[in-house]
Formats: C-alpha cells, structure tokens, sequence
C-alpha cells in the first residue's frame, strides 16, 4: 500500500485507471496544505462500474461460493486494514483532521466490522418453514445485485467498512462513493480489498461531487440497493429517486441528540461524559449530544464544570497525541460553523465558552473552531433544531420528567440520546419515551458492531450493524416444493 496519498487512479470495474470526472484536491485541515490531487469519477465510470459489477456479482465465482469461501475474503481484508492501521489511521487523520485516537478507533472499528460478517456469514441459518401442507416451503435470501454505498466524510472508514462488509456478505457487488473531501482512506482500503484477492469488478470507488456521482449511482439501472450516510437533506433527495425506481434505501441521516443529566446522576462523570459527547471529532458527528438538558436545580452548578470542563480541551492538530479537540473537516464548513454561532447570537443565545476560531498562532493556518457552550436560547430556536456538525452545545434548563421529554423529542430528529442518572427506573423510562434509535445510559458513543444503529423520524430508515444488516442487501424468493 502506498504510504501517502498520490492516488492518481482509482479503481473502477476491476481496474485502476484514471476517472474522467472533475478532479479533486484534498486538504489537510490541520495546515491548509494540499495532501493529494486526485482523479475523480464520471458518470460514464459510474455507468461502466455498474455493468462490471452486474457481471461479477453473477458470475458463478463469486455467486456460487459457499458462505465460509466468501467469508475468507471478509477476514482477509480485516487482516489487512489491522496489518496497516497504523498508515490508515494517519491518512484518515491527515485527510478529516480528526484526532489519531478517533481515527485508530475507527479504523480498528473497520477491520472488526469485516471479520464480525464473516464469521455471521458463517454461522446464519437459512429458515426451513415446518411442512405446512402437501409441500415443502422455504425463502431464501438473494443478492440483490449491484448496491451502492454513499458515505460522509466524518469517519470515512468505518462507515465504508459498515456497508461494503455486509453487501459482500451478502453475495453483492459495491460501488463505494466517500464524500469527495476525503476520499483518500477509501481507497487506500481498496487497494487492501485488491491485495485479499476479491475478483475484480466486486469493489469500484467512484469518488467525485455527490449531485453528480453519487446521483449517477442513485439512478443507474443496474444499482438495485442504495445504503447512505449523511445529511438528511441529501437523504430525502435521494429518497425521492429512490422511490421512482422502487429501490430499497438504508438512510443513516443527521441529528440533535438530546444529553441529559438528571438530578441524581454522578456530575463528575455526567460533564465528561457530555463532553465528550459533544466535542469528540470537534462535534462533527451526526450522535454529537449536541442539546444538553440539566435540571433548573442544578443549573449554575453544572453549568460552570460544563464550561471549566470544555476551557480544559485542548484543541490542536489530530497528528499531536495530546489534542482533544481537531480542526474542523475543511475551511468552508469552520466558516458555515462560525456563521451558525453568530446566527446563535442573534437568536439572544449567551456565549458561555468560545465561539470564536482560536488567536493562537500555532493553530492560525488550520480550520479550527474553539469548543462552544451557548445557552440562553429556547428549543425552538433554531440553533436547537438544526444540525450544526460542529463543537458547538446548547445547553437548556428543565423542570421536570414530563417538560424534558416534550422538549428533547421537540425536533424533527430521533437519532440518539445520552441519559446520566443513577436510578435504572428512571434510565428505563427516559430511554423508552425518548424518540431515539440509541440510548446511551452513563455512557456515550460506545458502538458495538453486532448492535443494530437506526435513526428515527428524519434521522433515517434501515438498520446498519448488527447481524441481521447481511439481509438487507437481500431480496427474499420464497420456493414451495411439491410432496
Ligand atoms: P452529505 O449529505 O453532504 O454527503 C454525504 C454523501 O452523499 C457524500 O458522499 C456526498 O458526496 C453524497 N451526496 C451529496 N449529494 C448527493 C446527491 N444528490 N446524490 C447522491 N449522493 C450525494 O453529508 P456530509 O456533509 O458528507 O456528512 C455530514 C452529514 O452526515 C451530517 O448530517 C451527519 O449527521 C450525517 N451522518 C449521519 C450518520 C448516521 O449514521 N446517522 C453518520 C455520519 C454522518
């Protein structure tokens, strides 16, 4: 694998060669120096991916193969992603400015995700329905074909690695489109799928602006699946087209997660893990508990660990061990980030911590934003109903039980929620009525593989991870066998 990125090819239909599409500059957001040039997709490479995945997924070598032949795929390109985390990890830190740590996480995350439905693929069990009349009846899961997975640049890897794992599984050809500011750990990882041996055309990377390559992937006739991570916006734009072609959509989308402390919780505990909650990958997150509710009672207390907690993180570049707090993705989303603060301010939201890009000089050629605190808004503002994907936290008073569910399910989003409490009756109520598809109790941000992450109401539909992920790159035949 090549240790830094000078990709000039990418892998298209079984082979590396040039995109015909606009090329691509990527940016390390740390510095502002441009990492890599790249040659991006047309619509004519989506359109000839599409075909040589059509062709490879019914080819008999890779159709025909028994669960634990395509498995040993699977691990192998596990193996592969842990024997080059270290370079991976780098490379996705150099290319999203996220912190080493985050991007070792994530990275392990991936390499984890590929042996975890390669050892499903091995132990799921196709149901044989009892005889039930003078027949015997089964349904069997089918490919689908050729899927396509659109992915956001917040953690490249591991959302790439969450959809491409189960389609393989599942007997499916990919395209992978990442977000075109960083596309580089994708193929990097391609470059990994190769050297595991998987046959050619099963993986094309087709990296490029999102209105045009991933919109040519949406509408091409032979793409039977679409699974995609991002912004809900794009989500309905892509559901619309979705819906004309009567394809199934996996859509993990955007958030306004709800973080609350309640009365009783450990407060030490509770602040770090808000905290973290929120300023983890400088907010660019679509879990960030980006809406912090603390009881009236204990406001001011809490409010002031908040802010000493959040004056405490100490932001600066992703590749230094000690920064807690990275750049921002790209220079235009720090501006789209400072432009949601001021807007805040003329909402009347008070200006607890930061909000403002940091003076230090050290940090003057990167796309920094300081960790922010606001409070002093309602939750109707907008600043609590829009996703800002930035470090940036409301924080909002509550008075009881009944007034914190009604404000945290007061939005359009239902992705997840944090609860800090030491009553489990109380964590057990909050989880059950809060709209959420993950509830964190004295904890946030933990994933595990085999449970299933949703989103509610506009945070999406489908279920990526979990076991039960394989089937939805399937379309179920169901046979009935005369006795
Ligand atoms: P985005 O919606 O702008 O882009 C996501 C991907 O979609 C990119 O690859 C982009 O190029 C592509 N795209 C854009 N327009 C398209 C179109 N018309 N047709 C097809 N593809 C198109 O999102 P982003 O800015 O890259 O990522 C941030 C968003 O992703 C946030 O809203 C965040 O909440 C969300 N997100 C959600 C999850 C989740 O699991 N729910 C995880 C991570 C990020």
């Amino acid at each position: 694998m090549r240790r830094l990125p000078t990709a000039d090819e990418i892998p298209v239909a079984g082979r590396w060669q040039r995109g015909r599409g606009t090329p691509l500059e990527c940016v390390d957001p740390a510095t502002g120096e441009v990492l890599a040039k790249l040659t991006a997709a047309s619509p004519e490479d989506v359109d000839e991916a599409a075909r040589a995945g059509a062709r490879a997924a019914a080819d008999p070598a890779w159709r025909d193969l028994l669960p634990h032949e395509r498995a040993r795929f699977l691990v192998r390109i596990g193996d592969l992603v842990d024997h080059h985390a270290d370079e991976l990890a780098e490379l996705q830190t150099r290319n999203t400015g996220k912190t080493l740590t985050e991007t070792r996480a994530l990275v392990r995350s991936a390499a984890g995700t590929f042996r975890f439905y390669a050892a499903a693929l091995e132990t799921t069990e196709t149901p044989l329905t009892p005889q039930r009349g003078p027949y015997l009846t089964m349904s069997v899961p089918e490919p689908i074909g050729v899927v396509g997975a659109i992915t956001p640049w917040n953690s490249p890897i591991a959302s790439d690695a969450q959809k491409i794992a189960p389609a393989l599984a599942a007997g499916n050809a990919v395209l992978l489109k990442p977000a075109e500011a960083t596309p580089l750990v994708s193929l990097a990882l391609a470059r990994l799928v190769d050297e595991a041996g998987l046959p050619p055309g099963l993986l094309s990377v087709l990296p490029g602006k999102g209105s045009v390559v991933g919109d040519a992937i949406v509408r091409h006739p032979a793409v039977g699946k679409v699974s995609f991570t991002g912004g809900t916006d794009t989500g309905r734009t892509i559901g619309r087209l979705a819906a004309d072609k009567f394809m199934p959509l996996t859509s993990e989308l955007g958030g306004k997660s709800p973080t609350i402390v309640c009365e009783d919780a450990d407060l030490e505990q509770a602040a770090a893990g808000i905290l973290f909650g929120i300023f983890s990958s400088s907010g660019q997150s679509c879990i960030a508990g980006s809406r912090i509710f603390v009881p009236e009672t204990l406001y001011a207390e809490f409010v002031e660990r908040l802010v000493a907690g959040t004056r405490r993180l100490r932001v600066g570049p992703g590749t230094d061990p000690d920064s807690q707090v990275g750049p921002l993705v790209t220079f235009a989303h720090r501006d789209r980030v400072a432009a949601l603060v001021d807007r805040a301010r003329e909402e009347g939201a008070n200006v607890l911590c930061g909000g403002r890009i940091p003076d230090d000089p050290e940090l003057a050629g990167g796309a920094y934003y300081l960790p922010t605190l606001l409070d002093g808004l309602g939750n109707d503002a907008l600043t609590c109903q829009e996703e800002i994907f930035g470090p940036v936290g409301v924080v909002l008073p509550y008075r009881d039980e009944d007034e914190l569910i009604a404000l945290a399910n007061d939005t359009i989003f239902g992705l997840a929620c944090g609860i800090w409490t030491r009553d489990y009756r109380r964590a057990w109520r909050l989880a059950r009525r809060i709209d959420a598809g993950t509830a964190w109790i004295n904890t946030y941000k933990q994933f595990s593989i085999s449970t299933p992450f949703s989103g509610m109401k506009a945070s999406g539909v489908g279920t990526d991870k979990g076991r039960d992920a394989i089937l939805q790159y399937t379309r179920q035949k169901s046979l009935y066998w005369g006795l």
